[in-house]
């Protein structure tokens, strides 16, 4: 498995590949890499010649200096499972090599950017937004293989694609759990245990919600969620909304539309979220 961490490096690669015609997968990580992550690896190793994988921890879509800082690490623990799964090339830049100037960008999508995640992490988006756009031009890859683990942000990598009118298909995949239901996330390391095995109400309330929708106003679904975890003072609910799947709005009647019922909740100082997709 090559290791490069100079975009030069990655683009010549990229462009030689793709000259003799061969197709190219990308999986752009933060690393700290779970089964989450290598199921987009495999899926893409399925799907094409040559899979890469970008390991970078972003600064720039951090609000929290904390958050940062805590961000779990391990290059080493990560290329031996990427070597294992026929992951061809990890990408590893420096800050200084993705941002060798100050990125002023400021990016808009159709205001998507600014609800849930939006609100409640500024700049998230944008960073987000800055990190894909510079990933994309040095891995000018056939497919990007997204997690549906973060709904908003595959939402607003599509607008991105679009907006940038790139040509790179955008692959959505499913949401892998722990054994509890727990959607694998690298900020489940800062659990402690028994946070961790709780911490499966979050999926079994979203999969309740689910259940009632057909019994249940939206207003309903809500209060149901507040009182499933006002009852356990170890989970603070951050928001909890159902939204249009492709526009992101809240939805404020039943229509037979597509929605994802989307989560974000405090435990141990550490925010997770997660979403369910259902019709309602
Ligand atoms: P991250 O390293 O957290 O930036 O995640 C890199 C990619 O892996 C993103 O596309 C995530 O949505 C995806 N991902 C993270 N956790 C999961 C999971 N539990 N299931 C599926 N995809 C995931």
């Amino acid at each position: 498995m090559l290791v490069y961490s100079l975009v030069s490096e990655v683009q010549a690669f990229v462009s030689s590949v793709r000259h003799e015609n061969k197709t190219v997968g990308f999986i752009p990580t933060m690393g700290a890499l779970h089964r989450g992550h290598l199921s987009l690896v495999n899926k893409s190793v399925i799907e094409n010649d040559f899979t890469i994988v970008s390991i970078f921890v972003n600064p720039t879509q951090f609000n929290d200096p904390k958050d940062l800082e805590s961000y779990p690490r391990d290059f080493e623990a990560d290329s031996k499972l990427l070597e294992n799964i026929g992951c061809d090339l990890v990408f590893k830049p420096t800050v200084s090599e993705m941002y060798p100037e100050k990125d002023t960008r400021k990016f808009t999508f159709d205001g998507i950017e600014k609800r849930m995640e939006g609100e409640h992490r500024p700049g998230h988006f944008n960073g987000v937004a800055q990190i894909v756009s510079k990933l994309f031009d040095a891995v000018p890859a056939n497919n990007a293989y997204f997690g549906l683990k973060d709904f908003q942000q595959l939402a607003i990598i599509k607008h991105l694609v679009r907006q940038l009118k790139l040509n790179i298909n955008i692959v959505p995949c499913d949401i892998v759990r722990e054994e509890n239901g727990l959607a694998m996330s690298s900020r489940n390391e800062r659990l402690n245990d028994s946070t961790r095995s709780e911490a499966g109400i979050i999926y079994s309330t979203l999969l309740e919600v689910k259940n009632r929708k057909s019994d249940s106003s939206i207003q309903q679904l809500k209060k149901f969620v507040s009182e499933a975890f006002y009852a356990n003072k170890k989970f603070e609910i951050e928001y909890f909304e159902i939204v249009n799947s492709n526009t992101l709005l809240p939805v404020v009647n039943k229509g037979g539309i597509e929605v994802v019922a989307c989560i974000a909740v405090w435990a141990d100082n550490v925010r997770l979220i997660d979403n369910i997709v259902f019709n309602f």
